[in-house]
């Protein structure tokens, strides 16, 4: 069955940048240090930022991210004291090298899902993007989560590089045992901004043409497969994420940002400073959301058009969805 999800109305979702240190050193790679910071937070603080969004009245869901979170070595306290703090889900984003032995010294219990990056079905296309030696890597890190017992999900991020092996994954992720598939799609910030990569985005007959079938396949499998909905159909709704549901993506420099799309500017709509969440002054994202334009998201316009395509009389042949919009497809 497929579906859009809405945005949750009821529902804080959290993603949290706990370092931006990585082992790794991936071509898309968003993190920006120039504007998100160098540090590495102490538990003390990460567990103040918590509170600011722990919210009692509204269910809360933390994604720890980084960098490679699993270089933090306070992660396991990280994680109980989220728990102490009744967010309803706690997920860990990983590029599968599970440092500090995390696997031991947290359990199924505490972690709701660890999600592993994968960006190609073959080591070939995997290590291309994010190095070598990290496909084996990640699949040793997947075996061994399932086998003791962790509910894990893949992220796979397509762009022109790897949508030839999107079709792959099924058997991949059947042989795995995991049980959510996301499928993502490059977003021209950090690294492919800097680099010039916008040629890795992926048109819409390419897109329309391969992930809904693939997405169709792996659900068949029982698998909960979500993508994001990029383009929209004639006559569907525009809505962003920004106006209507709670995304805060924290910085370890006190950056709280609405919408992931503004990450590479200093555009974010809220500080932490001395441990309390401040509104910056205008302008920033929350100006911008406000704006109406017949392409649809406002930043996408900006900072990575190209997935737009416009008529002789200059209209564009589609309006581009709130990056935040998924569709999710399940048996
Ligand atoms: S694993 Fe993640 S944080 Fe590390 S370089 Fe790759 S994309 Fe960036
Ligand atoms: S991606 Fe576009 S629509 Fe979504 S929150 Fe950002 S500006 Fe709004």
């Amino acid at each position: 069955m497929k579906k859009t999800v809405s945005f949750a109305r009821d529902a804080i979702n959290v993603f949290f940048h706990i370092l931006t240190s990585c082992n790794l050193k991936c071509r898309h790679c968003y993190i920006n240090p120039g504007q998100h910071g160098y540090k590495t937070l102490p538990l003390t603080t990460i567990r103040n930022w918590l509170r600011l969004f722990a919210n009692r009245s509204k269910q809360a869901n933390v994604v720890f991210l980084g960098g490679e979170p699993t270089l933090h070595p306070d992660l396991p306290r990280i994680i109980e004291e989220a728990r102490a703090l009744n967010y309803q889900s706690i997920t860990v984003d990983t590029n599968g090298y599970l440092f500090n032995d995390i696997l031991s010294t947290v359990g199924p219990g505490d972690v709701d899902y660890f999600s592993f990056s994968l960006d190609g079905a073959t080591d070939k296309t995997n290590d291309a993007i994010r190095g070598t030696g990290a496909y084996d890597t990640c699949l040793k890190g997947i075996k061994s989560a399932v086998s003791s017992g962790f509910s894990a999900s893949i992220i796979y991020t397509v762009s022109r590089a790897n949508i030839h092996e999107l079709a792959m994954m099924e058997t991949l992720v059947k042989d795995l045992g995991v049980d959510r598939f996301f499928i993502q799609v490059i977003g021209i910030r950090g690294k492919p901004a800097q680099n010039g990569q916008d040629h890795l985005q992926v048109s819409n007959t390419d897109w329309l043409a391969i992930v809904p079938s693939v997405a169709g396949k792996i659900a068949g499998l029982g698998i909960i497969v979500t993508y994001p909905k990029v383009f929209l159909a004639p006559g569907e709704t525009f809505e962003c994420a920004g106006l209507v549901a709670e995304n805060y993506f924290i910085f370890p420099n006190g950056r709280v940002y609405r919408c992931p799309l503004c990450e590479d500017f200093p555009l974010h709509s809220l500080t932490i400073k001395n441990d309390h969440l401040i509104p910056t002054e205008p302008v920033n994202e929350m100006d911008l959301f406000q704006l109406t334009i017949p392409e649809g998201c406002v930043m996408n316009r900006l900072v990575q058009p190209g997935n737009l395509s416009y008529r002789p009389d200059g209209s564009p042949e589609n309006r581009i969805a709130c990056c935040l919009l998924k569709e999710e497809i399940t048996e």
